[in-house]
């Protein structure tokens, strides 16, 4: 069992790691940004609170966020682990979080931002939760998903202009996490720019070591 956290920049992978570590492991992936944006689907009320924080690229507030995932942890299948993606985004939340739940181990996905840069241009997701890349993974069918059918977008947060700015986000609120984690102990750094098999078997051999 393990309480995983995965921090990193947007574009970094680190959903992509959460979801084939959730598949394999059988921990729930917890992601703030897919729960957010399913809200903004519904148009729930939480939805049309954090669309506009979404679309410029900023966090949506802690207090939101946090009783988001501290409702979320008390589901039954996270109690023999979870994968938290997405958050905490900054030091407010990580203390929300260390009074709700303990953690075993943080990976620290890190991507140079030109990479990101070029990773979230060309991205293009589906509702589903497939991803892919213009050039490096791309559908069988232009714009349509290969798992489900339905058409891909490109998410607006992955625009040039906000995605210069959540880099900004990131490394002013995010990045201190990293000091925050290692201090604790529980930080282990990974190199994300390379494959993603290959950053998933880094990932893999460190939980084993967990246990
Ligand atoms: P992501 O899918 O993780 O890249 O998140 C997309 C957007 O959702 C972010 O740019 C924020 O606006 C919002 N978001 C996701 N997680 C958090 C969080 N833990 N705290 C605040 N905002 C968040």
């Amino acid at each position: 069992m393990a309480n995983i956290i995965i921090l990193g920049p947007p574009g970094s992978g680190k959903g992509t790691q959460a979801e084939v570590i959730s598949e394999r492991l059988g921990w729930p992936q917890i992601s703030t940004g897919n729960i957010l944006r399913h809200a903004i689907e519904s148009g729930t009320k939480l939805g049309m609170k954090a669309k506009g924080f979404m679309d410029a690229g900023e966090l949506v507030p802690d207090d939101v966020v946090d009783g988001i995932v501290a409702e979320r942890l008390v589901h039954d299948d996270c109690k023999e682990g979870f994968i938290l993606d997405g958050f905490p985004r900054d030091l407010e939340q990580a203390h929300a979080l260390d009074g709700f739940s303990s953690i075993d181990i943080v990976f620290d996905i890190k991507v140079p931002d030109e990479l990101i840069v070029d990773r979230l241009s060309q991205r293009r997701v589906c509702d589903c939760g497939e991803t892919y890349h213009l050039t490096n993974k791309q559908p069988a069918k232009e714009g349509i998903c290969d798992r489900c059918g339905q058409n891909l977008f490109h998410r607006e947060d992955d625009k040039p202009q906000t995605i210069k700015h959540r880099l900004e986000v990131y490394h002013k609120k995010t990045e201190p996490l990293i000091e925050y984690y290692r201090k604790k102990g529980t930080l282990e750094d990974i190199d994300g720019a390379r494959d993603i098999s290959i950053v998933t078997d880094d990932v893999m051999e460190s939980l084993s070591k967990l246990k």
